[in-house]
């Protein structure tokens, strides 16, 4: 799938250099543009991608702290830059935008939901969003944050992939130190499936193209992507196993939202050698996901890959009844009300007698 990406804010922006990097790295021309924008300059010095630095009148290059609704504010009044750096990025050939961003802070949970919107009025290809959960022990803040931009971005974009930053970080690392990881895994990740249909020589009858990408999401609202992979035998017959046994650990235990199972739709793209993709494998694994997510729409496509490992990537469409996401919405609903009653009454915190009032 030809694609362009723009990643807002810091998180946005890492993970928009990581996955160009991926694609340029495996050779798979998937990604033919991608642009950074952010409202602190400190944070697009170092990406080696097209920058544009918003909001410069209002906050001199130094970013929004958390401040999402000042970052929503700023990308509205600077969309005309946005929009003209995109011009030539943006073109007749690509078949879907994906605007990234980190949904608890502050310049891609506000930025993002409203350059969604005026992407979606200008262009004609889907627009589609990725955007990243804060962690369960990121504070209040960062829950309040991305609970609203999570619910106006999933309403505007024309899917929201989301990816909870706890389900990719490896054992033993703060998440701090995971960033990498974590990048690096949605980075491969989502560049395998943006790649399907890509840098594929001899393509036949049950290869996938993107136009199966694009109808698993067309559903809308919310998605989510998994990822199980392992060594593979030598032939076809040797991997029925295996290919069932990491479409199920793609689903359990590799899922960027994990618990997300029922979906309206799904899609399974398995990876490798084709003579070593086996079909009866591919078959049953398609069986199991229809069982398993309740979904009647159940895609498949294989993704031939110079390699000696099987994968299977799993992307499902409409993931809004997971529990992950009602105990995320629930936090964010508390970090709101939190937030709201601490404005409410300043007053309150002095609320004792032994400190006196000045006059
Ligand atoms: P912004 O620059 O104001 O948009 O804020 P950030 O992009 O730093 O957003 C903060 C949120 O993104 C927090 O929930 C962080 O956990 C997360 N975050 C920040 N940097 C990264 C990163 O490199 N990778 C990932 N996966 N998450 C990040």
């Amino acid at each position: 799938m030809k694609c362009a990406l723009v990643g807002v804010g810091q998180a946005g922006g890492k993970v928009a250099t990581a996955l160009a990097t991926f694609d340029t790295r495996m050779e798979f021309g998937a990604i033919r543009s991608a642009l950074a924008v952010n409202t602190a300059t400190a944070d697009l010095q170092p990406l080696p991608l097209d920058t544009v630095l918003i909001g410069q009148d209002r906050v001199d290059g130094h970013g929004v702290g958390g401040d999402n609704e000042l970052g929503a504010e700023v990308m509205e009044s600077d969309l005309p830059e946005v929009m003209d750096a995109l011009d030539d990025k943006i073109t007749s050939e690509t078949e879907a935008v994906f605007v990234i961003a980190g949904l608890g802070g502050g310049t891609g949970s506000g930025g993002a939901p409203v350059l969604v919107r005026r992407l979606k009025r200008i262009y004609n290809v889907p627009i589609y969003a990725i955007g990243i959960l804060p962690g369960q022990d990121e504070g209040a803040l960062y829950q309040a944050n991305a609970g609203r931009s999570l619910k106006t971005v999933a309403r505007e974009a024309d899917s929201l992939l989301l990816v909870d930053n706890d389900a990719w970080v490896e054992s033993g690392e703060s998440l701090q130190e995971g960033f990498d990881t974590i990048n690096k895994h949605i980075a491969q990740r989502l560049g395998l499936l943006l790649a399907a249909g890509e840098a594929v020589e001899g393509v036949g009858e049950s290869v996938v193209d993107s136009s199966e990408v694009i109808n698993t999401l067309a559903t809308g609202g919310i998605s989510a992507l998994g990822y199980g992979a392992a060594a593979s035998g030598e032939t076809a017959e040797d991997n029925i196993n295996t290919v069932t046994s990491t479409t199920r650990s793609a689903m359990f235990t590799g899922m960027s939202l994990p618990g997300a199972t029922k979906a309206d739709t799904a899609l399974l793209v398995v990876a490798g050698r084709p003579e070593t993709i086996s079909r009866k494998g591919v078959e049953r694994s398609r069986r199991w996901l229809e069982e398993e997510t309740g979904s009647m729409e159940v895609r498949g496509g294989d993704f031939p890959l110079d390699t000696d490992r099987i994968a299977s990537l799993i992307l499902l469409g409409g993931v809004e009844q997971s529990d992950r996401l009602e105990r995320f919405i629930e936090r964010a609903r508390e970090a709101v009300e939190i937030a709201k009653e601490e404005r409410a009454d300043p007053a309150k915190a002095f609320d004792n007698e032994a400190i006196e009032d000045l006059f």
